[in-house]
């Protein structure tokens, strides 16, 4: 049988508009950084892109590296969405990425026009598609002109290989540098990706200001710093996690310290107190006060994904909640 999708699937998601563009945003996206690659279960997989539309999540992330190996993630997507999405394209918002390595040789990473371009191409190819919607500079490139790599997504948005153009893990002032760029172009910047979590609170200093200033949205990536702030942690590692993972070096079991483990801990008892998990605290911890756009999760499996659009019943804090959660994380 073919997937259907849900009639019911915009019913409870909740969509926020993306700085002051026309796009809205769910307020949780998914990631296919993990658990999407060719070594992984393909049927996991599908089970879990198919669930998240289900719920609402019509935003998928990507980038040219994710797998492993490398540009696996993006094919199999490709697979996913010729076999289940294809009469859905017009209600998803696909993103990809190029700044990390790719291929050997001077044009495989960072930000020159050469490469950005070459990678585009490439990841159409593997997702079969014909556009993206958003395309991201990856990474800030110091060694290429700001003026070459956001002059490749503008390339790219006016070719109509992507709708919008990103930027990810930029700082506050080449943030704002690169969205003069782009407005002079004609392209104006829809969105920044940062990495944002209640263990990673770089982002309040300064760059929310820069994007609320310019009306450009963000997407938090790692709002769960990779599982460490879910219940899974509060009592050890389990084998089934990502720290226990010897073939992913993202998160090492090196990382889950005493100290984080103390916090966690703590956390989750806050969490506990307001009828939620550890990780839809901090999802809806990410999105308070709206500043944030989207909450950018990954998932292992289907029922990661339901329990964390649950957080969106409960996306109110107080002000003695948000005192005890800094408290915690003294
Ligand atoms: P998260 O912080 O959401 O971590 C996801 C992991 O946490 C899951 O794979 C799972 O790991 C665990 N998890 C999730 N929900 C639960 C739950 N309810 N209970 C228990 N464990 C849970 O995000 P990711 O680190 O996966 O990153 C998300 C996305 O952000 C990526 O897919 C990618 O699209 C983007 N990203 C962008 C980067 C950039 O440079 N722009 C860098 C990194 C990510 P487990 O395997 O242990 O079950």
């Amino acid at each position: 049988m073919g997937y259907q999708a849900s009639s019911a699937r915009y019913d409870t998601m909740k969509y926020n508009r993306c700085g002051k563009s026309g796009v809205k945003l769910p307020a949780i996206s998914l990631g296919l950084w993990h658990n999407f690659g060719g070594v992984d279960n393909f049927e996991n997989g599908r089970a879990m892109l198919r669930r998240a539309f289900d719920l609402g999540i019509n935003h998928f992330d990507l980038a040219n590296n994710y797998g492993p190996p490398a540009g696996s993630a993006e094919e199999m997507f490709g697979q996913m969405m010729a076999g289940d999405f294809a009469s859905y394209r017009d209600e998803l918002i696909i993103s990809s990425k190029a700044g990390y390595y790719m291929w050997p040789g001077p044009y495989g990473e960072w930000g020159s026009k050469k490469y950005l371009v070459s990678s585009l191409d490439q990841s159409l190819k593997r997702m079969k598609l014909d556009y993206v919607d958003v395309f991201y500079s990856h990474r800030f490139d110091p060694e290429t002109p700001l003026e070459e790599t956001m002059g490749a997504l503008d390339l790219l948005v006016r070719q109509g290989k992507a709708l919008y153009a990103g930027i990810s893990s930029y700082s506050p002032e080449q943030t704002a540098e690169a969205i003069r760029i782009l407005k002079e172009l004609g392209t104006p910047m829809l969105i920044h990706q940062p990495v944002y979590s209640l263990l990673n609170r770089w982002v309040e200093d300064g760059l929310t200001d820069v994007l609320d200033e310019n009306g450009v949205g963000s997407i938090a990536f790692c709002p769960l710093a990779q599982g460490l702030l879910t219940n899974k942690y509060v009592t050890g590692i389990p084998s089934d996690s990502r720290a226990a993972n010897t073939t992913s070096s993202s998160l090492n079991s090196k990382d889950v310290t005493p100290e984080k483990l103390e916090q966690i801990q703590q956390l989750n008892d806050i969490a506990k107190d307001r009828g939620q998990s550890l990780a839809q605290m901090s999802l809806a911890w990410v999105l308070r006060g709206g500043r944030i756009t989207s909450a950018l999760i990954g998932a292992s499996r289907v029922s990661q994904i339901e329990e964390n659009v649950a957080a969106l019943n409960n996306l109110e804090f107080s002000t003695e909640e948000l005192a005890k959660i800094d408290a915690a994380l003294q």
